[in-house]
C-alpha cells in the first residue's frame, strides 16, 4: 500500500518539483547545478563542507594580485568547455613558453651547458607516450616506460656523463609525476596514460588577473562588483555543510545526514566529492554501500609523500627547507620571502589530495572512470544517486574542464529521463 502511495508520489514528480541535491559546491557541483537550472528544475540544492564554493579551484587575493592554491590554468583549446565558454572575452593569457627555457642546476652549482641540456631535454620529453600504438598493449607503469625508452635514445647520442644523464632522469621522473600527482610514475598506468585526451592549443593558458575563480563566476552569473556573489546559484548553496552519509535504501526518497545532525531529503543526489574523500570515507558515507568497483577505482588521489609530509610542518619549517635548496643548488642568494603560502589539500579532509590519475592497480582490477561513474538507478530505471567530479571523467580527469563537462553529464542525464518519463505520462 505504502509502496503504491509513494509510487505515485515519485510519479507526480517533473522538472519543477523534483528535489535535487548535490554534495560538493566544486566546478562539477556548479556546472551541474547552473545546468539543471537552465534545463528548468527548480528545486537545486548545494551542500558544500567548506566555508566557500569553488572546491580545488581557489583564487585568494595576494599582495596586490590574486593568487590560485588549486587550479591555475585551462589546458588546452580545442574541445575544452572552459576554454570555449571565454575565448572571447580577453581573459587568459599564454605561458607555455616560460616553462620551456629552464636551465639544468646541480646540487653543486654546476650550470649544464645549454647543449647537453637540450639534448637530455629532447630525449626526455620525446619519450612520454602520446597516443603511440607501441603502448595499446603495454602492461607496465608509464615510469617503466619511460626509462627504457630514455636510456635507449640516449646509447644513440654521442657518450654523455652517466651521473648527469641519470640525475637527469630523476628530476624528470618527479616533474612528470607532479604533473600526474602521483608519488612516483612506477604506480602510473602506462596505457591508461593515453585513455587522458590532452586539449590541441595551448596547454597553459593563464587567468589574466582574477584567476580560475573567474570561470566559476561566470557559470553562476555572479554580479561583476560583488567579490562572493553567487549569481543564480544565490539562496542554493548551504556552506559549511559536511556530508556524513547518503542513504539511498529507501527506494522512494534519498536522505542525506549532515554533520550537524540535520537531515534532508532528495528525490536524486549527484555525489561530486573527490576521490580522495571517497576512498577514505565511502565505508561510512553509503548506505547501502557503493557497488565493489566503485571503491575498487579510488586510488588516484595521491600527491607524493614529500608533499604529504610538507603539509604537517609548520610554515616556518616549509620555509627553510626551501632555502635550504636554495642554498645548495643556486650559486646566487634567494632573498626572504615576504609571505609564504602553502596548500594543504591532502590535509583537508573535504579533499585528501590534489587529483586523479589512472593507476596500474585500477588497469590490473579492470576498472576505470566508466565503473566510478555509473549511476546508482532503482530498477524502473530511475537515477538515484549519481556522481560527478574529476575522476569520474574518462578522459579529461584532473582538470577543471573534466569536472565541468561530468557535471553537465549528471544533469543531462536527469534532464533526459525527466523528459522521457513526461513523454510516457
Ligand atoms: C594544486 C592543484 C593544481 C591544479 N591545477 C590545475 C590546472 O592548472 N588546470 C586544471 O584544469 N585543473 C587543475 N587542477 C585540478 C582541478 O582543480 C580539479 O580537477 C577540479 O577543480 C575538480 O573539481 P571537482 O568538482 O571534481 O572537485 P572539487 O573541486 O574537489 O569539488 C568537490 C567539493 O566537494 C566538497 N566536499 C567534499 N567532501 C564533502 C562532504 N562530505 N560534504 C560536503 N561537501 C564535501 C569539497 O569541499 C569540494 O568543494 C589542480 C588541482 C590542484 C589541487
Amino acid at each position: 500500500m505504502n509502496g503504491g502511495v509513494n509510487g505515485l508520489r515519485s510519479l507526480s514528480k517533473t522538472k519543477q518539483s523534483a528535489r535535487i541535491i548535490i554534495v560538493g559546491a566544486g566546478s562539477a557541483g556548479i556546472a551541474a547545478a547552473t545546468r539543471l537550472l537552465s534545463e528548468g528544475f527548480r528545486n537545486v540544492l548545494l551542500l558544500e563542507g567548506e566555508s566557500r564554493v569553488g572546491g580545488r579551484v581557489h583564487t585568494i587575493p595576494f599582495a596586490d594580485n590574486v593568487v590560485d592554491l588549486g587550479a591555475q590554468w585551462c589546458h588546452g583549446e580545442q574541445g575544452n568547455v572552459v576554454y570555449e565558454t571565454v575565448k572571447d572575452l580577453n581573459l587568459l593569457e599564454t605561458t607555455e613558453a616560460h616553462y620551456e627555457t629552464f636551465k639544468c642546476v646541480r646540487s653543486n652549482k654546476e650550470v649544464l651547458t645549454e647543449d647537453l641540456a637540450d639534448s637530455l631535454k629532447n630525449i626526455a620529453f620525446a619519450s612520454i607516450p602520446e597516443r603511440q600504438t607501441e603502448l595499446a598493449d603495454y602492461k607496465g607503469s608509464l615510469g617503466d616506460y619511460i626509462s627504457a625508452k630514455y636510456w635507449r635514445e640516449l646509447e644513440k647520442l654521442p657518450p654523455v656523463d652517466k651521473h648527469i644523464a641519470q640525475e637527469f632522469l630523476e628530476n624528470f621522473h618527479k616533474f612528470e609525476a607532479s604533473v600526474e600527482a602521483a608519488d612516483h610514475l612506477f604506480e602510473v598506468s602506462g596505457q591508461g596514460h593515453l585513455e587522458y585526451w590532452l586539449c590541441e592549443g595551448e596547454l597553459l593558458l593563464n587567468w589574466r588577473d582574477k584567476g580560475y575563480k573567474s570561470f566559476l563566476r561566470l557559470l553562476m552569473k555572479s554580479k561583476p562588483c560583488q567579490p562572493d556573489d553567487l549569481g543564480i546559484l544565490k539562496g542554493r548553496v548551504l556552506c559549511n555543510k559536511s556530508i556524513t552519509e547518503i542513504n539511498w535504501r529507501d527506494g522512494q526518497q534519498v536522505m542525506v545526514r549532515c554533520w550537524d545532525g540535520e537531515i534532508l531529503t532528495a528525490d536524486h543526489v549527484i555525489c561530486t566529492v573527490s576521490m580522495g574523500v571517497l576512498k577514505e570515507r565511502h565505508q561510512t558515507m553509503f548506505v547501502p554501500a557503493l557497488p565493489e568497483a566503485k571503491p575498487r577505482l579510488l586510488q588516484g588521489w595521491i600527491i607524493g609523500e614529500h608533499a604529504r609530509h610538507m603539509e604537517t610542518l609548520t610554515e616556518q619549517e616549509v620555509l627553510e627547507g626551501l632555502q635550504w635548496l636554495f642554498r645548495k643548488f643556486l650559486p646566487i642568494a634567494v632573498p626572504e620571502p615576504v609571505r609564504l603560502l602553502r596548500t594543504q589539500w591532502h590535509a583537508n579532509p573535504n579533499f585528501r589530495g590534489s587529483y586523479s590519475f589512472r593507476t596500474t592497480q585500477a588497469d590490473e582490477m579492470r576498472t576505470g572512470a566508466w565503473d566510478l561513474e555509473a549511476p546508482l538507478c532503482e530498477v524502473d530505471g530511475k537515477p538515484r544517486l549519481q556522481f560527478a567530479g574529476e575522476a569520474t571523467h574518462k578522459h579529461f580527469y584532473s582538470t577543471v574542464h573534466g569536472a565541468v563537462e561530468t557535471g553537465w553529464r549528471e544533469a543531462a542525464r536527469l534532464s533526459d529521463y525527466y523528459r522521457a518519463r513526461t513523454a510516457r505520462i
